[in-house]
């Protein structure tokens, strides 16, 4: 029987005027980003750190400490495809992958396919292999009102 591991990852960063606003690795069009050290795409992050728990390895502060000027406004597809690297490193491929995004706004589902495909590219998966959601909190806490989008995201991952 293939060797096999569950990981869960999850993010949130506060909203913040004069950013870029990525999300799975697409840019939208917005009045406003994520205030972070990198990209501050809590999507990817939350992919990121369910594959390194799934391998049982430490979180993405750990190994891209928001100390390092390396990772300033770094984009998170780069810190993505490092995190894969570390796991084949260690004899571990995912297998899929699947997050749901929270956000009041802007509207997320016309953008997922695009997510998909960038987030493929930079684990290796197909893009059938990425599940996708995103959802509102319904106006209730920081994120219903607009402060603040969160992400979680399971992954799985096999023995090469
Ligand atoms: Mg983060």
């Amino acid at each position: 029987m293939a060797s096999l591991r569950i990981g869960h990852g999850y993010d949130i960063h506060r909203t913040a005027p004069h950013r870029r606003l990525v999300l799975g690795g697409v840019a939208f069009a917005s009045d406003f980003g994520l205030d972070g050290h990198s990209d501050a795409d809590c999507l990817t992050h939350a992919i990121c750190d369910a594959l390194l728990g799934a391998a049982g390895l430490p979180d993405i502060g750990h190994f891209f400490p928001n100390t390092d000027a390396q990772w300033q406004d770094a984009d998170s597809q780069v810190l993505l495809q490092h995190v894969v690297r570390e796991l084949r490193a260690r004899g571990w491929q995912p297998v899929n992958l699947d997050a749901s995004l929270i956000a009041e706004r802007p509207k997320i589902a016309p953008r997922l396919a695009e997510m998909r495909t960038v987030l493929a590219a930079s684990t290796g998966l197909a893009p059938d292999a990425i599940g996708l959601k995103a959802t509102t909190n319904e106006g209730s806490d920081d994120i219903g009102k607009g402060l603040a989008i969160a992400a979680h995201a399971v992954a799985l991952i096999e023995k090469i």
